[in-house]
């Protein structure tokens, strides 16, 4: 079994992947035709040279301009079943979705129909493509913490089947963690998991404000972890996953190139670090590509990916039968490639 199908055999949970970011070319494509006059590029081409980021900020300008293109309950179904074939693609069963609700309010897609489209979308990802999708409702920076409450106004009212937790995405300097305490404790309260961005484009003063303000049970990028020993012993002893991303850093210049990656160090370290693609639709990626780029660059193994897989199964908020199944499920490919 060649390293590219071990990779496609491998069952996978994804846990950081946002809705917008994530819609292909084809999906965006689709939706900026509907919607003729926005100013996101409807020619192929031009959508490729639009999806190249000069920076972090860019990116994130980018970002918005896509999100407006989501205006109907249509589109957020567009967008989910479009997602839900790319994940079948990559052998993803499980995915948790980070989804922006807020930020769909302005555009025409109010609470309930977003809730319903979100609900009708998750049933026909199983019915059509056999994955499972949850979410994650994100506060996205910029925001304001009046806008960190009306996030958690948004799930503490509707709650979608499927919810897990409560995201903290986007800029990070100009808005510190600690900021959206108070939010993040009262989603905890009411059951929902502490699953904040942090030391993405950050150093990792903001990675410990995550685990100590806002109780962060896995941390989106995590990266700069690697410049703060004290930091990295702390995710060992307590096992707090991070959520990698390697194209995705490069595209937004969070690192200044794949090979200056912190992934080698952290694994090195014994942190425990699963592989996400952030934004496939934007960064040109997927999880199988993910997975080939820490074989190809880092020189990870067979047992090495097989053991990120496992990282995102065990640290995935499914059921224990959606767990157990991708576990026994990566036992078998791993059988399988031994016996071959
Ligand atoms: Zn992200």
């Amino acid at each position: 079994m060649g390293i590219e199908e071990f990779i496609a055999a491998l069952p996978k949970a994804e846990l950081h992947v946002h809705l917008v970011g994530a819609a292909s070319l084809d999906t965006v494509l689709e939706l900026s035709r509907r919607h003729s006059r926005t100013l996101v590029p409807k020619d192929r081409a031009e959508l490729a040279r639009y999806y190249e980021f000069t920076d972090f900020p860019h990116f994130i300008n980018v970002y918005s301009a896509v999100n407006k293109l989501v205006t109907t309950p249509d589109d957020v179904r567009t967008m989910l079943l479009g997602l839900a074939h790319d994940l079948a693609a990559n052998n993803v069963r499980y995915a948790e979705v980070t989804v922006s609700a807020i930020a769909h309010f302005p555009y025409g897609t109010g609470p309930e129909a977003l809730s319903e489209a979100l609900v009708d979308g998750r049933r026909r990802a199983l019915a059509e493509h056999g994955v499972e999708l949850a979410w994650i409702f994100d506060v996205p920076m910029p925001s304001d913490l009046r806008e960190g409450y009306s996030t958690l106004e948004y799930v503490l009212d509707q709650r979608p089947e499927g919810t897990v937790g409560l995201g903290l995405a986007g800029l990070e300097a100009p808005y510190p963690r600690a900021g959206f305490k108070a939010a993040f404790q009262e989603a905890r309260a009411a059951g929902l998991r502490s699953l904040p961005h942090a030391g993405e484009t950050t150093g990792p003063e903001e990675i410990w404000a995550a685990l100590e303000d806002l109780c962060a049970e896995r941390i989106g990028h995590g990266v700069s972890a690697v410049d703060d020993d004290r930091l990295l012993k702390h995710l060992v002893e307590t096992g707090i996953p991070l959520e990698v991303s390697l194209t995705s850093n490069v595209c937004t210049k969070a690192v200044a190139s794949l090979a200056e990656h912190s992934l080698p160090r952290l694994l090195d370290a014994g942190v425990t670090v699963t592989l996400n693609t952030d934004d496939p639709g934007m960064f040109g990626t997927n999880l199988n590509r993910e997975y080939l780029l820490a074989h190809e660059v880092f020189g990870l193994g067979r047992p090495e990916l097989a053991e990120l897989a496992r990282n995102a199964a065990r640290a995935a908020f499914c059921s224990e039968q959606t767990r157990s199944g991708l576990l026994k499920g990566i036992d078998a490919v791993e059988r399988a490639a031994a016996e071959q």
